[in-house]
């Protein structure tokens, strides 16, 4: 006679499963609603920094920064939100909600990482997307440069090059690299040997800390400003300018 718990056992595994994952499901939706409240109730103007993906702008947002194509499927993880920052406020609160509530940010400037490390992640994410703060303001009689972490370097270049026919700034060779991501990387080029890399001239830095306060070199030390100098992206701060 056929055992009747043969039988039961996958049904019941399978129906376990289900549960499981409907309440995996769930978790992770009230999550998500917990997040996006958080935020808006950190500043109202921030709901218009914020694209989830019932916008019709999500998709177009999501793609923009997206440099490597290999990484433009549909079976490529997508964030549950995208926060587009318009002032250092939007950024300090993305973190403090993020971390409340258990969800990853990846931060994006240029979108070059080689592995899309910038925008995908198979947890659930938002990405922050710091193409929208991305001023750039030269002082050629001080011969220094203030950039936010969204301008490109060509960006920068372009700008230099306007207030000053004997400056520039050593960094890639690739226009479209962010600052944010590239200045965390090195950022070798072509006046390497004669002037270092990126990181070698880089004199502050404003940066988003991990429980969210507004750090600059003298505020965050010694010791995580060299991190943020080539220490890799995302490990340590989200970088400003
Ligand atoms: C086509 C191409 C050409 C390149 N040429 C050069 C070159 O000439 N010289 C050179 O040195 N390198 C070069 N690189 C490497 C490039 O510098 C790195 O991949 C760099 O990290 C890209 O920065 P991004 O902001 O464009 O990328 P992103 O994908 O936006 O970011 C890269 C990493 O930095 C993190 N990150 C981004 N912004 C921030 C931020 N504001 N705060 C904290 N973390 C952040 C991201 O989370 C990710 O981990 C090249 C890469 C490519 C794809």
């Amino acid at each position: 006679m056929k055992d009747s718990n043969s039988a039961t056992l996958p049904l019941v595994t399978i129906v376990l499963f289900l549960s499981l994952s409907w309440r995996a499901t769930s978790d992770s939706s009230s999550q998500v609603d917990k997040f996006l409240q958080c935020l808006a109730n950190s500043s109202a103007l921030m709901l218009e920094s914020i694209y989830t993906p019932s916008n019709s702008s999500f998709e177009s947002a999501l793609q923009a920064y997206i440099r490597n194509h290999r990484f433009l499927t549909p079976e490529t993880p997508k964030p549950v939100a995208i926060v587009a920052p318009t002032h250092v406020s939007h950024v300090q609160a993305t973190v403090v909600c993020a971390k409340d509530n258990g969800v990853q940010i990846k931060v994006r400037s240029g979108g070059h990482d080689y592995e899309g490390l910038s925008y995908r992640s198979n947890v659930t994410f938002v990405i922050l997307d710091m193409f929208t703060l991305r001023s750039i303001d030269v002082d050629v009689d001080n011969e220094v440069a203030f950039v936010q972490a969204g301008a490109t370097i060509g960006e920068l270049y372009y700008k230099i090059a306007n207030e000053s026919k004997d400056h520039a700034y050593p960094a890639g060779v690739c226009l479209s690299l962010g600052t944010g991501g590239h200045f965390n990387s090195g950022g070798y080029g072509n006046m390497m040997r004669k002037y270092g890399l990126s990181v070698d001239n880089i004199l502050d830095a404003q940066v988003v800390g991990a429980d969210g306060n507004i750090l600059d070199q003298a505020s965050m030390g010694e010791d995580l400003f060299w991190a943020i100098r080539g220490g890799g992206g995302a490990s340590f701060a989200v970088i400003v300018s």
